[in-house]
């Protein structure tokens, strides 16, 4: 049997049993792992408060015919805010689906709970409206699994500078105006543009913090969200819920 340790965040929590849970835990270290937590859903047991959903804990795991069991979860940070609202809940849900559909069971880039924990700091403090937070977890949680989209230059002709850029959400690329002849692409405006810019090639400290009006926004979180959904190519039941629940 093997046993490690890592920090990680828990995006759900299934049942099981009389009182045991199946957790579903974004770990910094080895990716998104699925373990037994027995007994947790007992108060008085030692895993039950790292195990809730949204709860970054400190954990201990143990291994046996890649069958895994939580032995320890300590919680650091609980993200209880995220249910005073059902849009910043849902959408929190949407993070945790992407995660599962992007991040692979042994991928060891921490930069993926990184996305996610801030993602999550910021729907409980409001700082970044809704739509701005989903805009950069969907195009940067692209880029980290491999689906950056080419920002730079029109795909066909190579031109960075033109009046006008559409984006071809199938393919990840840009055209300009005298190359979109079939007006396939989604029209960008400039702002939109380099907001995208900025969420692909920054550093990650930078990510959330660039300049763009509420209309603007609107606008990136509709591409970045057809983005996604062409990449994936598939639905997420959280993201239709947050559509109907959303409050801006
Ligand atoms: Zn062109």
């Amino acid at each position: 049997m093997n046993t490690f340790t890592t920090d990680g965040l828990v995006l759900s929590v299934r049942h099981t049993g009389e009182s045991d849970r199946i957790v579903t835990v974004l770990t910094r270290d080895f990716g998104v792992v699925r373990a037994f937590a027995k007994a947790a859903c007992r108060p008085k047991s030692k895993l039950h408060a790292g195990t809730q959903t949204f709860c970054f804990s400190d954990f201990s795991f143990s291994e046996n015919k890649e069958t895994y069991r939580v032995t320890e979860a300590a919680p650091k940070e609980l993200f209880y805010h995220l249910n005073d609202r059902l849009a910043a809940l849902t959408l929190a849900q949407y993070f945790g689906q992407l995660a599962c559909e992007l991040v692979f069971d042994d991928d060891k880039n921490p930069e993926f709970l990184r996305l996610v924990l801030n993602s999550l700091y910021f729907l409980c403090t409001r700082e970044k409206s809704d739509a701005w937070i989903k805009a950069v977890t969907e195009l940067r949680f692209c880029s980290l699994s491999g689906y950056a989209p080419e920002l730079n230059a029109c795909a066909k002709c190579g031109k960075t500078d033109a009046d006008r850029f559409f984006f071809h959400p199938s393919e990840g690329v840009l055209c300009c105006q005298d190359c979109n002849h079939s007006f396939v692409g989604l029209p960008l405006d400039s702002a939109v543009l380099g907001a995208m810019r900025h969420i692909v090639y920054s550093n990650f400290e930078q990510i959330y913090s660039f300049p763009l009006s509420a209309e603007s926004c609107k606008k990136l979180s509709l591409i970045c969200e057809k983005y996604i959904l062409c990449q994936t190519e598939r639905s997420y039941t959280s993201l239709d819920f947050y559509k109907k629940c959303r409050d801006g």
